[in-house]
């Protein structure tokens, strides 16, 4: 199997992430996006296998058991978010780099996993104000999942020194340009 590259994208919720994921994967060919398991229900118009392969946290316990993950972590209390092996192993034999949307420790994780395989970017939201404000603005989570969220954003930017960069993302249009160029260097095309 030819091994690809791994691209993984970390950051507080509510930075702007997923965004600059998703136009990666518009403008840039040969990148997959990995779809991670998570034993939390699907929210809005999410669909099974397509945002996530949801789980039941039953399933979970038993793919931890079975060692069937390549990272996992409890995210939020009793809630579950983590990487099949059989994902990234899918996506290299299609011939694609490999591109993560997933928490700090997760992404770390891969980085100390795949030292010079992988880039490891985070990407931080211009302040914590803003990051209340999009959290809000979303409008599908609760008072209290919005403060538990807050909580673990305040505490994952100090992480930010131990990825390979920092994008800030406090104007989109630069942010998305900023990682492209990353990319293209990094996987070299
Ligand atoms: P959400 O519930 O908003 O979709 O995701 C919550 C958090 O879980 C986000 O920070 C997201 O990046 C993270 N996450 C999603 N998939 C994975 C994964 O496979 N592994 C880890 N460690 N975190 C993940």
């Amino acid at each position: 199997m030819r091994k690809g590259k791994l691209i993984v994208f970390s950051a507080p919720s509510g930075s702007g992430k997923t965004t600059l994921v998703k136009h990666l994967i518009k403008h840039h060919p040969n990148l997959g996006f990995s779809i991670s398991a998570t034993s939390r229900a699907p929210r809005g118009q999410e669909v099974d296998g397509k945002d996530y392969y949801f789980l039941s946290q039953k399933e979970f316990s038993q793919k931890i058991a079975n060692n069937s993950f390549l990272e996992y972590e409890e995210v939020y209390q009793g809630v579950f978010y983590g990487t099949l092996k059989t994902e990234v192993e899918r996506l290299w034999e299609e011939g694609n780099h490999v591109l993560f949307d997933i928490d700090v420790q997760g992404g770390l994780n891969i980085k100390s996993k795949y030292p010079k395989q992988t880039l490891a970017i985070f990407v931080q939201p211009p302040s914590l104000e803003e990051l209340e404000k999009r959290l809000r603005n979303r409008g599908t989570e609760s008072e209290a999942k919005i403060q538990q969220r807050l909580e673990k954003s305040t505490s994952e930017l100090a992480y930010s020194k131990d990825f390979d960069v920092t994008v800030i993302n406090d104007d989109l249009e630069k942010a998305k340009e900023e990682v492209l160029r990353l990319v293209q260097e990094f996987v070299g095309s």
